[in-house]
């Protein structure tokens, strides 16, 4: 039998076409990008067609992007918006406060508010990044996940610089309302215009999970900074962008030969970009019959899982049920292990994780089902399914027929425990 993967919100296999268009790039055209011959000049131009592009999908130009070794670093670079001015009065964070020395966990001193908010769902990636410069949290609605909007206006305060949320999370699915948090962000502008505080305040999204099922446009998000990943949409891996709206001032991580207009050094990864645009494309060209497809998908995979079960257990499905990524299929089966139907799955090469890979890894509690508001059993018995291009009708009708042998073999041996 051949495997049945359920966790592209994970890992992504590169696609045909994306693997196709970065060949060349490898060992043929391989000069460096910088260099003054015609043959290099030709990879140039690949290269800033290739960033184009990405940006035309968002609705960008080539110039307002950076590209990353992914959204890790996209997102890293995003945050050092904190601290682009360090000097003088107008410095947005003090490094020479450090966080952690404040009673509440905020940047500059004592008591002082914190200048980021980040939802609390976010990704590591925001959430560890966050941290170093003592961000405050914006609670999420219990079940859906979805940002509390009232508790995000009350945490903004004159000082905010910056604020976090991503386009959809990556364990939920949970779609967030980007453009009402703009108008909110907006309505705080135009305040700080009002009283002459000419404190700049950003609004940052993790548009990773999001970017193979939404239309991602930063016109219509307005968002000021935008990460994006090659890795979930079949482009490869190691490979990401950050959106850099007009007159954002960045602190560059990486510092070098300049390249990137000086926001990223270091030889440009030709191949990686130009796979990141090939898949960005094809991403772009399925997105409507794609979401449809992974609807269908699911409602036929809670279907399946539902009278396989014969109600010996009812599954909780997770997450909102209007505002989740079509692909996302989370599910919980309280009292039982995650974690033991995992490798009793991986036998029958059923491949899923519990919560998100990497906090899984570490054998951390979800910090996202917490924040959702879910018990502990709950918790403990959820699933992350995420549906792709490797999944079809037959396909997932046979995953939900393991996932319930495995769920009655469970059930079973507790009773006789
Ligand atoms: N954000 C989200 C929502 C993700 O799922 C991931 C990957 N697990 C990342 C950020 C980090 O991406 P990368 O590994 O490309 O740095």
């Amino acid at each position: 039998m051949s495997m049945i993967y359920l966790d592209h919100a994970s890992a992504t296999p590169l696609s045909k076409k994306a693997k196709a268009a970065m060949e060349p790039f490898f060992a043929d055209d391989f000069f460096n990008p910088s260099a003054p011959y015609l043959p290099a000049k030709r990879v140039r131009e690949a290269y800033e067609n290739a960033k184009s592009e990405i940006a035309h999908t968002i609705g960008a130009k080539a110039n307002d992007l950076v590209m990353t070794s992914g959204a890790t670093e996209a997102t890293n670079l995003a945050f050092s918006v904190l601290n682009a001015s360090t000097r003088g009065p107008d410095a947005l964070y003090r490094p020479s406060t450090p966080a952690r020395l404040s009673a509440r966990g905020a940047a500059g001193p004592l008591n002082a508010p914190p200048l980021v908010l980040v939802l609390e769902t976010e990704h590591a990636s925001v959430l560890r990044t966050a941290e170093n410069y003592g961000a405050g949290k914006i609670k999420v609605k219990p079940g859906s996940g979805l940002i509390d909007l009232d508790n995000l206006k009350s945490k903004i305060t004159k000082d905010t610089v910056l604020i976090s949320v991503a386009a959809a999370n990556n364990e939920l699915g949970t779609i967030q309302p980007l453009a009402e948090i703009a108008e909110i962000i907006k309505s705080e502008r135009q305040a700080r215009l009002k009283n002459k505080n000419p404190r700049p305040l950003y609004l940052h999204s993790d548009a990773s999970a999001a970017l193979g099922l939404l239309n991602i446009n930063v016109a219509r998000m307005k968002t000021d900074l935008l990460t994006l990943s090659s890795a979930k949409i079949y482009g490869p891996k190691g490979v990401g962008a950050l959106y850099v709206a007009h007159g954002v001032k960045l602190k560059p991580l990486i510092s070098g030969g300049g390249q990137e207009r000086n926001l990223r050094s270091g030889t440009e990864n030709v191949p990686g970009a130009i796979g990141f645009a090939a898949a960005m494309k094809e991403t772009k060209d399925h997105l409507n019959s794609a979401a449809k497809t992974f609807e269908n998908l699911k409602t036929i995979f809670k279907n399946s899982l539902t009278d396989e079960l014969n109600g010996e257990i009812e599954p909780v499905f997770l997450g909102p049920k209007k505002r989740q990524l079509a692909n996302f299929c989370p599910v919980s089966f309280p009292g039982l292990d995650a974690e033991r139907l995992v490798y009793k799955l991986e036998e029958k090469e059923v491949y899923l994780s519990t919560g998100a890979a990497c906090a899984a890894s570490k054998g951390e509690k979800s910090h996202v089902l917490k924040a959702a508001g879910l018990t502990d059993k709950e918790i403990a018995g959820s699933l992350r399914i995420s549906f792709g291009r490797l999944n079809d009708e037959a396909k997932v009708k046979t995953a939900a027929n393991l996932i319930a042998d495995a769920v009655k073999e469970e059930l079973e041996r507790l009773k006789n425990a």
